[in-house]
């Protein structure tokens, strides 16, 4: 029998979105149905909307949820009904090249549902108006329910709150995983271009990883206070101020070590190549549209070794990587709930996406009662 619930809709690209009934199929094989208690909302999803990610409509928005296990589908034991979780927006297959070669992140079945809209079974369970509508990123995580593969399910921490929980599903992964897995050295030199929700994040994992400076590029105020009580030693407005200039002259014209784009905006990408070191490394973290391209001075990048890498969900396996998490959370290294800005309700959901597109500092969380 399928339920209804509420879900968040994106009917049609750059349209209201729409808050409606819907229903949801029961778990199928290797599936878990779990009852969403938050949701962050991403700047991922507000692409969506916009049509900058080109997936398929009508779609069930979310990808950032923590919730309950309420039922599990045939095939599944490592999570059981009333296990608290977080989910993962790449269920990873464990098998394709990719994972196999350490990479789960790039995984070709998990980035295929993404792509299709749907499940890595190639189905979805949720139904609007009686035909089958899209889940965002294997996930749809804006909704009371969401049936999703048993390979995006991680259980959390009794004590974590959800509201907490649910951003380490996606920026908190995607941030802290960048800046774990980049060069970074105790006692090294970091700028962060853009502090919201994912840059403030590269901050935090900046700052486990022993940087001594930690330069934090962002024109809001509000953005810059937090990047600096999350750990930034430095911040610039860019609007009085060069970024480029301020980084060379804060750095003793050498430039930083690792330098880190969290906006998805290309001349912040070059930005961040120039504001490194010879020899250092630039990695792009902020999700640009599609089709734009980079453009950087080929000379420095030969003559000065400077590296450019891309850095997709934190180069993050969740059931390796969230358990981490927790722990660096539950000893205090990793901060979570001061990434809260805002709480909606699921109906309060369109509003949450307008302050959002008004670059309101922090994150915001759909939140059930
Ligand atoms: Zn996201
Ligand atoms: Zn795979």
């Amino acid at each position: 029998m399928p339920y209804p619930m509420h879900a968040v809709i994106l009917p049609e690209y750059d349209q209201p979105l729409e808050v409606d009934v819907v229903e949801i199929d029961p778990p199928g094989p290797r599936e878990v149905l779990v009852e969403m208690r938050a949701s962050g909302v991403c700047r991922s999803d507000w692409h969506a909307i916009r049509g900058h990610l080109p997936l398929p409509v009508p779609l069930v928005l979310g990808h950032e949820g923590a919730g309950i296990v309420r039922e599990v589908g045939p095939e599944v034991d490592r999570v059981h009904p009333g296990d608290r979780v977080v989910l993962s927006w790449i269920p990873s297959c464990g098998v394709c090249q990719y994972c196999v070669n350490g990479q789960p992140e790039l995984c070709d079945r998990a980035n295929n549902a993404a792509v299709e809209g749907t499940l890595p079974s190639g189905q979805t369970r949720v139904r609007w108006r009686n035909e089958p509508i899209s889940v965002f990123s294997a996930t749809g995580t804006l909704a009371d329910l969401a049936v999703v593969s048993v390979d995006s399910v991680v259980p959390i921490p009794a004590s974590m709150p959800f509201d907490q929980a649910a951003l380490l599903g996606c920026a908190v992964q995607t941030g802290v995983g960048a800046a774990l897995r980049s060069p970074i050295k105790p006692g090294d030199s970091v700028a962060v271009i853009g502090a919201g929700g994912v840059g403030l994040n590269i901050v935090q994992g900046a700052k486990i990883r022993g940087a001594a400076e930690i330069l934090v590029v962002d024109p809001s105020k509000a953005n810059r206070q937090l990047a600096r009580d999350f750990g930034a030693t430095q911040t610039i407005d860019p609007d009085s101020d060069n970024p480029l200039l301020a980084i060379l002259d804060l750095t003793h014209d050498r430039g930083v070590d690792v330098g880190f784009e969290a906006v998805g905006d290309v001349e912040l990408l070059a930005l961040a190549f120039n504001a490194v070191r010879k020899g250092g490394t630039a990695v792009a973290v902020g999700v640009p549209a599609p089709n734009d391209a980079v453009s950087l001075n080929a000379f420095a990048f030969v003559s000065q070794e400077k590296t450019l890498t891309g850095s997709w969900y934190g180069s993050s396996f969740p059931l390796r990587d969230i358990p981490r998490l927790c722990a660096l959370w539950s000893t205090g290294q990793l901060r979570l709930e001061p990434l809260i800005q805002r709480r909606y309700t699921l109906a309060d959901t369109a509003r949450a996406f307008e302050d959002l597109a008004k670059a309101r500092g922090g994150r915001s969380v759909i939140v059930w009662s």
